[in-house]
């Protein structure tokens, strides 16, 4: 009804009546709702791809109870709470992919087969189109009419992977009835003549009547699932289970005392995610994806850490909320995702066993469709979950998708009137009361609204009019900071805070006193200061992004060198933040100048991180930046790899305030000018790509033959070691057999002897 008439609402911005027509882009979930959406049959079929016909061998259909019913409470899988996935086949924390079991009868899969299998795994197979799906959906229709029809509709449903959740619901009816035993034929014909009359005109799911609408195209890879709950769990575990003690004790210590600066987030616990692997959340496997090849060097093979720094270089791209260039991005994409396949290709082809690893392949179509993939994530709802699990448990659980609807279109409600957002009053208030002479007169005042709405009146409908809450409930929202915490109200826009402002003051010194004082002129671009000019050093300062840059930090900015038409980025950690006393900019609270350590950016990129290398030594020139030209803060990691950096007992540990002779571990650099940019950062990370180096795109097909005939390999020996280890429980138990029998003669002819 919507698309046909619209819904008229009142635009508070400008300011006139605006008419909404809704109409369905895309249908956003976790994967196994996406697949039910697409009517599809799911992860674990044959044919697990919604968006495609690529085949795996992946387990067969289980029982009809793949997936648990949808009880309202959202998916298992959550930011917040410890992730327990829905998909059966994602529990296994073992060494790696679970093997798919073997069937009785079925033939073991050839070397040739195998290759075929994971080079069209690799890649896009022929895509699947809406009109094919609902044919398909229709025969299952008439397979299921017939008596003795489900097993062909068992047949199709596994042979195409296409399962429609809401048509299947109906057709179990019908199934009921053919596959009742100690009936004849012609009584099951009658009944399922009734069965089909009862049954509804339409059957298929309601996706199929959105217009313009695709289940298959228009339901987009969603990262948080696919990649963060995804490989970046997979790889994580992994690692944690083939690491042993001690090695664990070592990749604490590193993660502990990683720079965490530009990635914006919170310090990191290496105890929890370490110690907790198994239970992380979304916010800590998005940290792990942008540390890791710094903390696990030297712990894991070399192949496995290739894919570390593979997924460091995919990760930023997915995640940039911004794209210039939407084909340059997508070829980006597109060379970074199927490097990190090749990469885990070479370390087990049993990762394809997962099929998230295919799905990831749809996703630069769908960013071409849809933008940044972090529009169609569903990271922000994941929040919502607990909103949805109260509203589910205060209610009688009659009917809990309406109760839960109902309670999340209150609050939309109050938020929208505790904002001062404006609603059509049914009746004339009277002309006698003070309240409606107050509103009325604000109206007046301000003139935001017209009190009649002009297509209202043309509908005859004179009584209506528009009008917002008044001043005591609005009072309301102030107190104790209530719409702020509660409804997200009133929060200040970082980034509408002037570039440069100072958080404090920070400490009053002599020019001379001050670290960049003491370098004095050798600094390029210093303002002429004598040694006694009073300077303050405030701590921190914002950038034009809304980001803060503490002291210490390292910047990306850009400079023109003398004569040079294009800005050349620059990196460089920052020395002090300066406020000379009494300049224009210290009595608006801005910084006058940041003083900052040059570092050279080296040719070549790094070998293991495949990350430029950075270089700051006490040659390195010192100049001042503008805090306007700072573009970013950038991570920058110490060259561990390559030092033989060590892990030492530092600082004491305390317990409930007392001191304990424990002491915490601390890692200490050895040559610490060594540096490297970490382009696997998140955040800006489109400023980071004029610096980012592409490494060359590996040649596919030998890495296939290569880690197929391994695994061939491992599967022999595996059959060989069963086989073994069944002819030696064979030749135990016949030797326990032969001796119960050697027992029993030995007394049988006791017996016989004393008689
Ligand atoms: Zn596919
Ligand atoms: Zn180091």
């Amino acid at each position: 009804a919507c698309q046909n008439s619209g819904v008229w609402a009142w635009d508070c911005e400008t300011k006139e009546k605006i008419l909404i027509i809704p109409s369905v882009l895309a249908m956003l979930g976790d994967n196994p709702m996406q697949s039910e959406f697409a009517c599809h049959i799911g992860l674990r079929g044959r044919m697990f791809c919604r968006v495609c016909k690529v085949q795996g061998n992946a387990e067969e259909e289980e029982a009809d109870n793949a997936r648990k019913p949808p009880n309202g409470t959202g998916s298992n899988e959550s930011l917040s709470a410890p992730d327990a996935s829905s998909l059966a086949s994602d529990v296994s924390t073992g060494a790696s992919a679970r093997q798919p079991k073997k069937k009785k009868g079925k033939v073991a899969e050839s070397m040739a087969d195998m290759i075929v299998r994971i080079t069209n795994f690799m890649k896009i197979g022929a895509l699947r189109s809406g009109d094919e799906t609902q044919a398909l959906l229709r025969s299952q229709f008439v397979n299921a009419c017939r008596i003795g029809g489900y097993a062909q509709y068992k047949r199709t449903r596994t042979q195409f992977g296409v399962k429609d959740t809401h048509q299947e619901a109906l057709l179990q009816r019908l199934f009921d009835v053919s596959k009742k035993h100690g009936v004849t034929k012609a009584q099951k014909e009658a009944q399922m003549e009734t069965v089909h009359k009862g049954l509804l005109d339409i059957l298929t799911s309601p996706v199929w009547r959105i217009k313009d609408f695709d289940p298959h195209a228009d339901t987009p890879v969603e990262i948080l699932h696919v990649i963060l709950l995804g490989f970046v769990k997979y790889f994580w575990r992994d690692a944690i289970a083939r690491l042993k003690d001690d090695q664990k004790e070592t990749l604490i210590t590193r993660i502990s005392s990683a720079s965490i600066s530009g990635l914006g987030i919170s310090s990191l616990s290496g105890s929890t995610l370490v110690k907790y692997s198994g239970s992380l959340t979304g916010r800590d496997f998005r940290a792990i994806a942008q540390i890791a090849p710094f903390v696990l060097h030297g712990l894991l093979d070399k192949d496995i850490l290739e894919c570390w720094v593979a997924l460091a270089r995919l990760v930023p791209l997915v995640w940039q909320p911004q794209i210039n260039k939407v084909d340059d991005h997508i070829a980006d994409i597109e060379k970074a995702i199927d490097y990190l396949l090749d990469c885990v290709c070479r370390v087990t082809p049993r990762w394809f066993n997962k099929p998230k690893f295919h799905i990831v392949l749809h996703l630069p179509a769908h960013i071409r469709r849809f933008g940044p993939a972090m529009l169609f994530a569903t990271e922000g709802f994941e929040s919502f979950n607990a909103i949805i699990r109260s509203a589910s448990v205060h209610s009688n659980r009659h009917a809990p998708s309406r109760d839960i609807a109902h309670i999340m279109a209150r609050g939309n409600r109050v938020r929208h009137l505790l904002s001062g957002g404006f609603f059509l009053m049914n009746r004339l208030p009277k002309p006698c009361s003070t309240r409606t002479a107050h509103t009325s007169s604000q109206h007046k005042g301000c003139s935001v609204a017209p009190s009649l709405s002009a297509w209202m009146s043309s509908s005859h409908n004179q009584d209506l009019r528009w009008e917002k809450i008044g001043q005591a409930p609005i009072n309301l929202i102030s107190i104790g900071n209530f719409g702020a915490q509660l409804l997200g109200l009133g929060q200040a826009d970082v980034a509408s805070l002037p570039p440069g402002l100072c958080i404090s003051c920070g400490e009053r010194q002599e020019w001379g006193k001050t670290k960049s004082g003491e370098r004095g002129p050798a600094i390029q671009g210093i303002p002429p200061l004598s040694s006694t000019s009073v300077v303050y050093t405030p701590r921190q300062v914002r950038l034009y992004d809304g980001d803060l840059c503490t002291a210490g930090d390292w910047i990306v900015w850009l400079s023109f060198p003398q004569g040079a038409t294009t800005p050349t980025t620059q990196v460089g950690q920052v020395l002090e933040i300066i406020q000379v006393a009494g300049s224009q900019k210290q009595l608006t609270g801005r910084c006058d100048f940041l003083v900052v350590v040059t570092a050279t950016i080296l040719e070549d990129m790094h070998d293991y991180y495949r990350m430029p290398r950075i270089a700051v030594s006490s040659k390195s020139i010192v100049v001042t930046v503008d805090a306007d030209a700072v573009k970013c803060v950038a991570n920058v990691q110490h060259n561990c790899a390559d030092h033989p950096c060590k892990v030492v007992a530092s600082s004491v540990v305390y317990q409930e305030r007392e001191k304990t002779d424990q002491r915490a571990l601390a890692m200490t650099h050895t040559s610490p000018g060594d540096l490297i940019l970490n382009t696997g950062q998140m955040r800006n990370s489109s400023l980071l790509r004029p610096l980012k180096v592409d490494p060359e795109p590996l040649d596919r097909q030998p890495i296939i033959m290569h880690s197929v005939k391994l695994e061939m390999d491992r599967r022999k020996k595996k059959r060989d070691a069963q086989a073994a280890m069944a002819v030696a429980q064979l030749t135990e138990t016949s030797q326990v057999v032969k001796s119960k029998h050697a027992t029993a003669s030995t007394s049988l002819r006791q017996h016989v002897l004393s008689t």
